[in-house]
């Protein structure tokens, strides 16, 4: 562990479970940076780089981008963040592979994971929120049935309009497989993590701040 500053956060739970909601909030309010490797993605794929064509082939279809392209590009986001600042992995590390390169390029930056959190809600609900996502055409903030903005339509967040419409990749058929692709390839990083002692389950369930309330303690 590095001396004088938290350990990094990794934010880890099934597609559907809030993680981008739940980090964005986390970070704006603690000064911390999200790195959401899912989100970089999307972003090439709207400026239409060869790296977004490439991402949108696995995106479009529930499976997870090559382990190299994804480690590169986290690579050089990390490079940019400055090491007092503390991270927020959002959707990353998603196979072991992945979480052994994490290690070793958080060790050359004389950074560590100092916590990761396990976002936990019942597969029903996670099959509900996926199927009626919404997202704010600015700031990308999702909603769900279960969780709407306080005025409908409009973000809570930056007042942007909130589109109700799922992600592609929110179809029923490429949501089933995203969560098979999850147990497959990504519950063996939790129990990766586990075996360090450096995992905290965190109730999903429930009204937004509520969670925010669950996560801080548990990120301390
Ligand atoms: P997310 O927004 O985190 O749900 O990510 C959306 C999609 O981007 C995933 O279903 C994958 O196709 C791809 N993706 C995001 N993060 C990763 C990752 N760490 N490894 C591989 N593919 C990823």
């Amino acid at each position: 562990m590095s001396h004088g500053r938290p350990g990094d956060l990794i934010l880890m739970g099934p597609p559907g479970v809030g993680k981008g909601t739940q980090a964005r909030l986390l970070v704006d309010r603690n000064g911390w940076v999200q790195l959401a490797t899912g989100d970089i993605f999307r972003d090439h794929l709207r400026r239409k780089t060869p790296l977004g064509e490439l991402a949108a082939s696995y995106m479009y279809k529930g499976s997870y981008v090559p382990d190299d392209v994804t480690v590169g590009m986290v690579r050089e986001r990390i490079a940019e963040i400055p090491r007092e600042t503390r991270v927020m992995f959002d959707g990353f590390p998603r196979t072991v592979a992945q979480a052994e390169a994490l290690d070793e390029i958080l060790a050359k930056q004389g950074r560590a994971i100092g916590r990761v959190i396990l976002l936990d809600v019942p597969r029903d609900e996670l099959l509900d929120r996926l199927a009626s996502r919404a997202t704010c055409s600015i700031c990308q903030a999702v909603y769900s049935t279960g969780h709407p903005p306080k005025a409908p339509g409009i973000c809570d967040r930056c007042g942007g309009a909130v589109v109700a419409t799922a992600r592609p990749d929110d179809s029923p058929d490429v949501v089933r497989k995203r969560l098979e692709v999850y147990s497959d390839q990504t519950e063996p990083v939790v129990r990766f993590y586990d075996a360090r002692g450096l995992v905290r389950r965190v109730d999903g369930v429930g009204d937004v701040e509520d969670v925010i309330k669950r996560l801080l303690e548990a990120a301390a």
